[in-house]
């Protein structure tokens, strides 16, 4: 891609209202414009992240079976009513509006009930089950307080997956399963994610599982202990700072962290609350159990840049960086040329800056943007390329096939 052509321009002056490095530099770089408070577009750069998480949650959803579907956002009211959340817990997060004709309407804030009715119609026989779905899409909570930028939206991207299960003791196996993916999903994603019990949950233990990852970006408080994997939401917690670990007796921890995921296991709750059941192989009607687990999706890209920044902008993981490679030319000339197409053909995802612009201008949009590789193409670089990784200081002088070597 060359930066003469992309979409669109950085900008010199970081949003007024900033109160956060993802904020500042997402809208600065480009990454993202607001529509309105809590609504954004998604501009091509982090798009190009989106669609690289996506990937990512894809081959992990999948590789525990997950079958992707679509689900509509667009929602009559009488699904909600079966479970009474219309007017009960959702009243105040969903949008809810009528039609022209006067019918009640509401936009997605989640889809446990659509993708229950979906499993009543289809699920007949024990042999359908177990089953897992999931969906990538946007959801819409009346959000008071919007936060600037992508942590915290009206509108927004979750994967949401869903499990169905005959016993409660294949959905707990299944549970299990899912929170070492979401590890995984995130350990890719570059960050450090804590399993931590927390309140929601409506079933066996009472607890929901969310997924944190420490930062002073976050809203959420947890406890958390460094020996072992203990970690507690201080919403439910009995402990403080500084008690012993219940789990090792090492002094625990408080900080603030960002939620960028939870699991629920309903167990029972939907087969009752919309009559959901089939028979077992010794024809007993049986409950079909759920269990829920959603990712933030873009809460996830605004918790990268939270992790992963400095004073000058954004330092991409690779996993996941828009591109891989910032090639600037310093002055307009045909070895860069060379080089870009060289790099093209080998597969690499390269941002070629070949405006017509200051070296120190091409610079500071380079740190900005925070792609993982800086290419540099000068006089002074005759037939070999000045390569720097974007949190190094020091660059390198190396030729262009020992650069290809690194990447691989
Ligand atoms: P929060 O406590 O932050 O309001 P939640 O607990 O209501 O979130 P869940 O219903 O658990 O959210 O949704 C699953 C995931 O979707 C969350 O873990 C979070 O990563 C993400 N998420 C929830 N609300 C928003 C939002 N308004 N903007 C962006 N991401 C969100
Ligand atoms: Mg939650």
């Amino acid at each position: 891609m060359r930066q003469s052509k992309l979409f669109p321009k950085t900008i010199k002056i970081a949003p007024k209202d900033a109160t956060s490095a993802s904020h500042k530099y997402l809208v600065q770089a480009g990454f993202v414009d607001m529509l309105q408070a809590g609504a954004y577009t998604y501009l091509p750069l982090a798009w190009r992240v989106i669609t690289n998480i996506n990937k990512i949650v894809r081959e992990e959803m999948n590789a525990e079976g997950g079958q992707e579907l679509l689900m509509p956002a667009l929602q009559s009211r009488s699904i909600w009513d079966e479970t009474g959340r219309w007017d009960g817990s959702l009243s105040d997060v969903m949008y809810q509006f009528k039609d022209a004709s006067g019918k009640d309407l509401g936009l997605a804030a989640t889809h446990e009930e659509v993708v229950y009715d979906l499993m009543r119609k289809f699920i007949n026989s024990y042999k359908d089950l177990p089953l897992a779905v999931y969906q990538i899409q946007n959801k819409f909570r009346a959000e008071l307080r919007p936060k600037g930028g992508l942590m915290r939206g009206r509108e927004f991207m979750m994967k949401d997956l869903y499990s169905f299960h005959l016993t409660l003791e294949d959905l707990n196996g299944y549970y299990q399963k899912m929170i070492a993916a979401y590890l995984r999903v995130y350990g890719r994603c570059g960050l450090d994610a804590k399993v931590v019990e927390a309140s929601g949950g409506v079933f066996t233990d009472n607890f929901s599982h969310e997924f944190q990852i420490v930062s002073d970006a976050g809203e959420d408080r947890i406890l958390y202990c460094d020996g072992c994997d203990f970690a507690q939401n201080t919403e439910i917690s009995k402990l403080k700072a500084g008690d012993k670990c219940p789990k090792c007796g090492l002094p625990i921890k408080e900080g603030k962290s960002i939620e960028v995921g939870n699991i629920f296991n309903f167990g029972e709750k939907y087969a009752k609350d919309m009559n959901g059941y089939v028979n077992d192989a010794q024809g007993n009607k049986q409950p079909i159990w759920m269990a829920s687990y959603g990712i933030g999706i873009s809460r996830l890209v605004a918790t990268i840049v939270e992790k992963y920044h400095d004073e000058k902008g954004m330092i991409w993981p690779e996993a996941v960086a828009p591109f891989k490679i910032h090639l600037i030319s310093i002055k307009k000339d045909e070895a860069a040329e060379k080089i870009y197409d060289q790099l093209v053909a080998a597969g690499v995802e390269v941002l070629f800056d070949d405006r017509d612009l200051s070296a120190g201008a091409k610079f500071a949009d380079a740190d900005l943007i925070g792609l993982p590789w800086r290419v540099v193409v000068s006089e002074k670089t005759g037939d070999q390329v000045e390569v720097k990784k974007r949190h190094q200081t020091e660059s390198s002088l190396i030729a262009l096939t020992e650069l290809l070597d690194q990447l691989k």
